[in-house]
């Protein structure tokens, strides 16, 4: 069977219209290219091999997506150093204008220019944003960000952001920024790339405590991220618990697996259908507002 298909009966069983995968990479054409380079390397740093499955041409790319049944997507954009967030504010808005699947998508560094160009991506359409606390290196209680927190809170604007230490830890990765980030602006709608891997306890804590804390699955419960960061057993009840706060992200197409590996490890814990579907569909129609038409 093809992977296409394979895909398609996974949601079709579940009696949904398609799948909504929150977190999917696009990006101008040089930037992929710094960061396939950079997974090309990663065995060394990270002690294994990650092949990237899904390296082709762009529009190759959302033919993929589209094939698999995936309705809605982001391009999950992020810069490493002042004066570049605007600019793939730019490309992004480009990109979701003749991509009409993709949920608008940007993101922002800590600089003075920060919250007048966030307000303005939101007055543009931006449907959620990104912020890599690794790559980006800096700390989200970074004073220069608080008028940015300020406007996301007033706003509702989901924010994915990667702050797990996994796979590779950072200067301000891990869930002590995030606590006070939250305690000082608790209104924020945050999607908790990769769950906080490998620090699943505590930012799924987070999401008990704060109605606003979502978390993605991305990467998680497959095998490849199973053998180095498993997800802790005695956890499985809070995944139960938090079945409205839990959206599925992909990390398309830098993943070193088939896409339909990430939707099987889903089903890894047998949380049952209902989760299921919150989890691959639901959740994030409701956080991002997407009525789709029956497809299936
Ligand atoms: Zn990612």
């Amino acid at each position: 069977m093809t992977e296409n298909l394979r895909v398609q009966e996974f949601w079709r069983g579940l009696g949904l219209p398609g799948i909504i995968d929150v977190h999917t990479h696009f990006m101008p054409a040089n930037v992929m290219d710094k960061v396939w380079s950079y997974f090309d390397a990663a065995g060394p740093l990270t002690g294994r091999e990650w092949p990237i499955r899904y390296r082709h041409d762009e529009d190759v790319r959302v033919e993929h997506l589209r094939g698999f049944g995936v309705r809605r997507f982001t391009s999950m954009i992020y810069p490493h150093k002042p004066n570049m967030a605007v600019w793939l504010n730019q490309w992004s808005a480009e990109f979701a204008a003749h991509t009409p699947d993709c949920l608008l998508t940007s993101t922002f560094y800590p600089e003075e220019s920060a919250a007048a160009y966030v307000a303005q991506a939101i007055e543009s359409g931006t449907r959620v944003f990104k912020s890599h606390i690794q790559v980006g290196d800096y700390s989200p209680n970074d004073p220069l960000l608080d008028p940015v927190w300020g406007v996301l809170e007033e706003s509702g604007a989901p924010v994915v952001i990667h702050c797990g230490s996994g796979p590779a830890p950072g200067r301000y990765t891990g869930p002590e920024p995030i606590a006070e980030l939250l305690a000082r602006y608790p209104g924020l709608h945050l999607i908790i790339a990769h769950m906080g891997l490998p620090e699943y306890r505590d930012f799924l804590e987070m999401a008990a405590k704060y109605a606003g804390v979502y978390l993605d699955t991305t990467m998680v419960f497959t095998d490849f991220t199973e053998e180095m960061t498993p997800f802790p057993r005695d956890q499985v009840h809070r995944l139960a618990d938090l079945q409205d706060r839990i959206v599925f992200g992909s990390d398309f197409p830098n993943i070193p697996y088939p896409y339909v590996d990430a939707l099987e490890g889903l089903t890894r814990f047998d949380l049952g259908e209902a989760w299921l579907r919150a989890v691959c569909h639901d959740n994030a129609a409701r956080l991002f507002d997407v009525g789709l038409p029956d497809l299936a």
